[in-house]
């Protein structure tokens, strides 16, 4: 196939820039620990925040559904394939998030390419926080709307922004990520909506690793900050802490009708199968009937974190279960997580270009599923290593 000769070219450039991705196989279920390779490891990479993807209740759901409603939708969601089970977990979602209304996609990247081509098109302004989801930056291509980026988190950029472009602008939407999936900080959403509000531009937030984490019983960033009813677009993802497959988007009721009519993935793409729907809706129910899980993710995360801390290692910026342990090299980050791995734990390296050169990391995903032996292990093992390395004395 000498056409496609241009890719190996591509892939032999990644791999001599070290770009390129191995891609390990987990076998089994998403846990505490797995097996990856033949190896039993520490999981410290998923986004299994609170454990629910192998939990017991939620599995209990996926298979009544299938006896119930079968395994595929069978159509799309506006011809035939819009089941009652969809329709349960959208009425759920919308009172557990306390929002007028809710569509479901299939993932939350859908959402995204959904919602923000539906709303935005030519004449209009996106202004989208730098460090913003590659979904985000897709959707906002889609729209064919221009986009302005602001300084990550930077509220005075923004404003700046706003200013300089409003009377060119039919409508202006501003974008944020809720949490920063690489630093695990959080966007100033009151400050934002507070400009927004000054200017008349509508507030969109993308709060994949914030839904199940921040907030009453993980209701979100909107919650967390007492927002709600003043965010116009809220996406979520059923991804992450509640340990399915899916996305969402929350808002007022006429956001949700229009997006039943002009959001592109949910016309032209089937719906979750039933056994993910049931599942989603039983992660809900959990999170209604208890926030302990919540507690205990975050629990998890204050005591990782002071324990490296007090190792004399950098956690960064993070305000969030996501912990960045900071270590600048590229080399040095990637044959940190190696080393890991030999001893026992699967937490990989992110470096240039997910992260500024200069800025490589070892990037560890907190979980309700760990621990507090877990979280020992492994700031046993992460000293040991840094000590190793020359990192720590
Ligand atoms: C992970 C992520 C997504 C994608 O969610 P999926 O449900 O896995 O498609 C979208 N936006 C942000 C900010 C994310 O972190």
């Amino acid at each position: 196939m000498f056409k496609l000769e241009f890719l190996s070219q591509e892939l032999g450039a990644l791999r001599e820039q070290g770009l390129f991705n191995i891609i390990r196989t987990i076998y089994g279920s998403q846990g505490a620990w797995f097996v990856v390779d033949g190896k039993k490891v520490l999981n410290l990479c998923s986004n299994n925040y609170l454990g629910f993807a192998g939990h017991p209740k939620l599995k209990e759901a996926a298979k009544k559904a299938i006896d119930e409603y079968g395994v595929g939708p069978g159509a799309v969601r506006s011809i035939a394939g819009t089941q009652s089970i969809h329709v349960e977990l959208e009425t759920k979602l919308s009172e557990f998030k306390h929002a007028q209304a809710c569509i479901v996609f299939q993932a939350g990247f859908t959402a995204n390419t959904a919602v923000i081509p539906a709303v935005t098109g030519r004449g209009d302004i996106i202004f989208s926080d730098e460090l913003n989801h590659a979904s985000i930056i897709d959707g906002c291509r889609l729209s064919r709307a221009q986009v302005v980026r602001y300084a990550h988190n930077d509220v005075g950029d923004l404003r700046q922004k706003i200013a300089e472009h409003k009377d060119s602008a039919r409508r202006m939407l501003i974008i944020t990520d809720g949490v920063f999936s690489m630093d695990g900080d959080i966007a100033p959403l009151p400050q934002i909506v507070e400009v927004a509000d000054e200017f008349g531009a509508m507030v969109m937030v993308d709060d994949a690793h914030g839904e199940g984490v921040l907030g009453d019983s993980g209701r979100g960033i909107v919650n967390h900050f007492k927002l709600e009813g003043k965010v116009e677009i809220e996406v979520g993802t059923l991804s992450k802490a509640f340990g399915v497959m899916g996305g969402f988007v929350t808002g007022p009721e006429v956001l949700i009708d229009y997006l039943r009519q002009r959001g592109r993935p949910f016309l032209f793409s089937s719906g979750l199968t039933p056994a993910d729907t049931a599942a989603a809706i039983a992660a809900v129910d959990v999170l209604l009937e208890s926030d302990a899980v919540v507690r205990k993710l975050w629990d998890n995360a204050a005591y990782f974190q002071k324990g490296l801390k007090s190792a004399g290692f950098d956690t960064g910026r993070t305000q969030t279960p996501i912990t960045p342990v900071m270590l600048g090299d590229e080399k040095l980050a990637s044959d940190f997580s190696k080393k890991l791995f030999e001893k026992d734990i699967f937490a990989q390296s992110i470096g240039y270009p997910t992260v500024p050169r200069g800025k490589a990391r070892i990037r560890c995903m907190l979980s309700a599923a760990h621990g507090k032996e877990d979280l020992d292990f492994a700031i046993e093992k992460f000293t040991e290593t840094a000590k190793e390395l020359g990192v720590l004395k």
